[in-house]
């Protein structure tokens, strides 16, 4: 029988649709939550992301500051800029779009963000909060997947999980949060023996290494949840995931498409570390 597709564009607008809700109170309350999105140079895939991130704020209410920047803009530039946003009390989410250009330290800019605005959850201090189980912006992809796991109720507490993809952004916070779940989890990387050894272990699989046809569905356990964080461009100009559609959606119990999927709720759940973070600055 083939698979449950786990719908991301329905289950975002079901959160962005809450996120306008609080944003609404908040305003009612004086406070209009904002974000800024820094982009530097011009490549075309990060343009498309942050107008559609610029395009989901204002349909949630939530102020949009995009500042774009030359390709060729000196690192220290960005750091003023970056010190400027920090100390503007109308914007309470800072997010650097990356990848940035070969000549700027993405360590060195992300570190310069202030920790309480940096809705992105990348910064060092928002990472070991998560690591040691006090999280304060949890990493909008992972934390999307999160929320589709918990609308599909799928079993966590003990359930073996497997994380394909190492990455700060996506596999390694991946793995702490279905950790923190109770599952028993393993993270894969490109230096993995048997990788399909190990993918068949899991109830729950999650794909993030940017390499389409990565995992097919002879590596899935009949029955698991499968989650396909990937985003790649083929030669035909068609969008797919890491994971083989068509032979995983034979094996396995649910998936998210590509497009469709994980993508949606990524941008759904930078709008719910935005509102929270504008929440904060209400009187307790
Ligand atoms: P990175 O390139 O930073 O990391 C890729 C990871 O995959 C690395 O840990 C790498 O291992 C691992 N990997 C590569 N090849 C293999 C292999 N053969 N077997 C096992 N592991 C392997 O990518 P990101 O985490 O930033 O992104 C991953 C994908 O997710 C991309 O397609 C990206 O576009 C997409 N993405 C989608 C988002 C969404 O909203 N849908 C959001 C963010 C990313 P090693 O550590 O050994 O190098």
């Amino acid at each position: 029988m083939a698979a449950r597709l786990i719908d991301g564009k329905m289950l975002a607008a079901t959160v962005r649709a809450q996120v306008a809700d609080r944003v609404r109170t908040l305003r009612a309350q004086g406070i209009t939550p904002g974000l800024a999105v820094v982009l530097v140079g011009d490549n075309p895939a990060s343009q498309v992301y942050v107008r559609n991130k610029a395009a989901a704020c204002e349909a949630a209410g939530i102020l949009s500051r995009t500042v774009s920047l030359a390709a060729d803009t000196p690192e220290g530039e960005l750091l003023d800029l970056l010190d400027s946003l920090n100390a503007d009390p109308s914007i309470h989410g800072i997010l650097v779009q990356l990848p940035l250009p070969g000549h700027i330290d993405t360590g060195r800019v992300i570190a310069a963000i202030d920790a309480t605005k940096d809705v992105d959850g990348f910064h060092v201090a928002n990472a070991g909060l998560l690591l040691t189980g006090r999280p304060r912006f949890l990493p909008c992809t992972p934390y999307g997947i999160m929320k589709m796991l918990e609308s599909e109720a799928v079993p966590l507490w003990g359930a073996e999980a497997v994380v394909v993809g190492a990455s700060n952004i996506v596999g390694k916070p991946m793995a702490l949060l279905l950790l923190a779940a109770g599952a028993t989890v393993t993270i894969c990387n490109s230096k993995t023996r048997d990788l399909g050894a190990q993918t068949r272990r899991a109830d729950v699989l999650v794909v993030a290494t940017g390499r389409s046809g990565m995992v097919t569905g002879d590596m899935i356990k009949p029955g698991a949840v499968v989650i396909d964080v990937g985003i790649n461009r083929l030669e035909n100009g068609q969008l797919v995931g890491d994971v083989d559609f068509e032979t995983a959606r034979q094996v396995a119990a649910a998936i998210t498409p590509v497009p469709g999927g994980v993508g949606p709720m990524t941008i759904a759940m930078l709008l719910v570390n935005t509102v929270e973070s504008a929440e904060r600055q209400l009187p307790a």
